[in-house]
């Protein structure tokens, strides 16, 4: 089998694993990522969401509290006018809606100019470890087998696939309980202004028609679409798979099969009841079905729903979030639970850290939370911010020769700091 060394090795190019790749990349490390499909951005453009949320509090006096790399790559986007500002439906604060393609290439030509090694269409398959410590990563694609020895590993998968190979301890929901996958559709040809003019609530009360008429099968009588920065062109976020462990391959590939035909039935749906989508069709489905929950690593502290909402503050916060717990269950409806105090908590650096493995940080939806508390700090913005933490963390251990778990905390908080991150 082939064989390479790098000093840190990233896995899983999503929100969390760009911003980590750039951050260790600045600072002189050399980092190969490895992607699983053929561009970054996971969830981010891969499954079609298009709206980053988390940057802002929500609420009239809106205070952003994500900086750092996530908003460079925000302002990026704003400056080449590919993206807006808009208002949040269910309460959640201000997202930030961009072109999923101009996504795409901003990441990739960031991840480029930092040097990073960039490895799509490769999967990382198994990992070899020795007295609690990754000795290697073998990735699969179409040479076949390599195997990349790292000083450090970032497990940005999303699903946590390396830490939970690797022994560290993980929690997964009961199937019931699962957050429900989504495949996200866009529609063209869409008369943006009449379709607006039908309230959200007469659009459910609709579908709940549609499925009444016996002619239709729409699962969630609710959801919702939005314009984007094309004109004529909406982003649908209706399809509802629920109960699936998107870890489970036989599993993920039905849900892919049942989110596309869910798609298009909501889409005609759509044409034939809601005013505006007349002369609308279907231009696209997301290339993977949008997957909110699958492994949450057990960390060095596992952040609790009861932390979310009452806004907790930690000494070792490497993050802040103010989005509401957003649980998409497996019933029809969406169960939200807003946080309270000054609207804002932190994510702990330890929420990163897995137990058991000594080289190996996670950063994104694995990190160490239970399900409720996970349904908030999953937003792109977090995800993003835990991503720089993670690449600088390493870039620290580098430089300290420490492992993640006896890191110096406050230098890290310092080094993010510097880089305009907030905490
Ligand atoms: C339907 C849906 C709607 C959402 N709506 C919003 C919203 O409006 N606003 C918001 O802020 N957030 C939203 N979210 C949440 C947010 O988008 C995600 O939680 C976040 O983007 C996750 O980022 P991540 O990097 O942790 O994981 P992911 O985006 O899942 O990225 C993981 C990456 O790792 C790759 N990968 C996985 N396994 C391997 C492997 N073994 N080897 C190599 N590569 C691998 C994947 O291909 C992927 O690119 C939504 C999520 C979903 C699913």
């Amino acid at each position: 089998m082939e064989k390479r060394n790098t000093d840190v090795l990233v896995l899983g190019g999503g929100a969390a694993g760009v911003n980590a790749s750039i951050a260790a990349a600045r600072h002189g490390l050399e980092v190969v990522l490895i992607e699983s499909q053929g561009c970054l951005g996971g969830s981010r453009t891969a499954a079609g969401v298009d709206t980053f949320y988390g940057f802002y509090t929500p609420g009239e006096n809106q205070k952003r509290i994500v900086g750092g790399i996530p908003w460079e790559i925000a302002q990026k986007l704003s400056i080449e006018h590919s993206s807006f500002e808009r208002p949040n439906t269910y309460g959640a604060g201000t997202g930030i809606t961009y072109d999923v393609e101009k996504l795409k290439i901003t990441y990739e030509n960031m991840v480029l100019e930092a040097g990073v090694k960039l490895l799509f269409h490769t999967y990382a398959c198994q990992v070899n470890v020795e007295d609690h410590h990754i000795m290697s990563v073998v990735i699969a694609n179409k040479s076949g087998l390599t195997e990349i020895s790292a000083k450090f590993y970032i497990d940005t998968t999303g699903d946590g696939d390396i830490a939970a190979r690797s022994g560290a301890p993980f929690d997964k929901a009961d199937s019931e309980d699962l957050q429900s996958l989504t495949t996200i559709f866009f529609m063209a040809n869409v008369d943006v202004e009449k379709a607006k003019s039908i309230p959200h609530q007469k659009m459910a009360d609709l579908m709940k028609e549609a499925n009444r008429s016996g002619t239709y099968k729409l699962p969630r009588e609710d959801g919702s679409w939005h314009r984007t920065p094309n004109k004529g062109v909406i982003q649908c976020n209706m399809v509802r798979v629920s109960g699936v462990d998107a870890t489970d391959p036989f599993a993920l590939t039905l849900a892919e099969v049942e989110g596309r035909k869910q798609a298009q039935e909501y889409a005609r749906f759509l044409k034939e009841y809601i005013s505006g989508f007349e002369q609308s069709f279907l231009i696209a489905t997301s290339q993977h079905i949008g997957v909110r929950e699958t492994r949450r690593i057990l960390g060095e502290y596992i952040l609790t729903e009861e932390d979310v909402v009452r806004g907790a503050k930690f000494e070792d916060a490497i993050a802040c979030c103010s989005a509401p717990v957003e649980d998409h269950h497996s019933g029809s409806g969406t169960r939200w639970a807003y946080v309270k105090g000054d609207g804002i908590y932190h994510i702990p650096y330890k929420s990163l850290v897995p137990q058991n493995i000594e080289n190996l940080i996670v950063a994104g939806r694995c990190l160490s939370a239970t399900h409720g508390a996970q349904a908030s700090a999953r937003n792109s913005a977090q995800c993003m911010a835990m991503g720089q933490a993670a690449g600088v963390a390493a870039s620290l251990c580098a430089e300290e020769n420490s492992s993640f778990r006896t890191l110096n905390v406050k230098r890290l908080q310092r080094r993010l700091l510097e880089q305009q991150a907030i905490i």
